[in-house]
């Protein structure tokens, strides 16, 4: 595998061993974990899964990767997503087990329509994390493209379920974060490039510039100061941006990064997820304990998938 490839090994298993450490737990309260932190990786709980399987935000990531081995079509896009929610395509036990809201009355509105451009909801309520816990293989794909070509994509791909433009900008936000630590940037300096970034393109529309405000913590550029009671982990779209930039800036490891976005609580499994992606392409796929690899389900699968899309960009 070329250095690509490594990097790709690295942010997707890194986000599917996030998903899978937060997995038992989704829902639990941060009161609940600071008595029984998760430590490992451990089975049942919540879904009553086995240790190692993920769930929504993996399977619709590895769709995400499927559909681009045929290159970029939104519509194959939407329709593997289809098949996920209905036949449980690239699930990890043959089982879909979650769901958002958003998601799915998306995706009936694509099974209806066929038109991905139009299937998602635009709603200001419709800001979930359903759309950002998705689109890492966007910062493999867009990596050489120019910034305006990187926004329509992400664009499209969020909105096939999240059409409003702060789940769009969110998305926007953390592929430019991942594309630096993918350029080897450490953490401070992807943070500060994924900022000014990301007020260049506020800066090109005034619906866009609106949105200003929502990112203020990401914004400020001294998100890592804020205490941990300043830090939410719902399923909010800017509460999961803004956990894991926090987890990322304020951990130093792959492990301490996914433990403490599990253990903030709540929407536990997309948060680690979200940060898991970044903190594996941050501490490189080595760095990523073997124990954790040998129980996330499907992991050969997972790792072939890796290489025909390296081998597909
Ligand atoms: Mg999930």
């Amino acid at each position: 595998m070329d250095k690509l490839g490594q990097k790709i090994k690295a942010a997707i298993f890194g986000l599917a061993i996030g998903d899978a450490l937060g997995v038992p737990v989704e829902f639990k309260s941060r009161s609940y974990l600071e008595v029984n932190p998760v430590t490992d990786m451990i089975g049942y709980g919540t879904y009553m899964q086995a240790a190692g399987t993920w769930s929504d935000d993996s399977s619709l990531t590895f769709c995400l990767m499927q559909s681009l081995l045929m290159g970029y079509k939104l519509n194959e896009i939407a329709k593997l997503f289809v098949r996920w929610k209905n036949d449980a395509y690239w699930t990890a036990h043959d089982e879909r087990f979650d769901i958002g809201i958003t998601t799915a009355d998306a995706l009936n509105k694509f099974d209806k329509t066929k038109n991905a451009k139009t299937s998602g909801n635009t709603g200001e309520t419709s800001n979930g994390n359903g759309s950002l816990m998705r689109i890492m293989p966007l910062a493999f794909h867009t990596i050489n493209m120019s910034i305006d070509e990187r926004f329509r994509i992400i664009k499209e791909v969020s909105s096939i379920t999240h059409a409003h433009i702060r789940s769009v900008l969110a998305c926007y936000y953390y592929i430019e974060f991942a594309i630096a630590l993918i350029n080897d940037e450490n953490k401070y300096q992807a943070y500060k490039i994924a900022n000014a970034k990301f007020q260049d393109i506020l800066g090109t529309n005034d619906i866009y510039k609106k949105e200003k405000p929502h990112f203020y913590h990401i914004l400020s550029g001294d998100i890592a100061k804020l205490s941990i009671n300043e830090i939410e982990s719902s399923g909010y779209v800017i509460h999961s941006l803004e956990a894991s930039v926090w987890c990322l800036l304020n951990k130093n490891t792959y492990r301490e990064t996914v433990l403490q976005a599990v253990n903030l609580g709540s929407d536990t499994d997309t948060t680690a997820a979200i940060v898991g992606g970044l903190a594996g392409l941050l501490y490189g796929y080595k760095n990523i304990a073997d124990i954790w690899v040998d129980k996330l389900v499907r992991k050969d699968d997972i790792l072939n998938l890796c290489m025909a899309f390296a081998k597909s960009l």
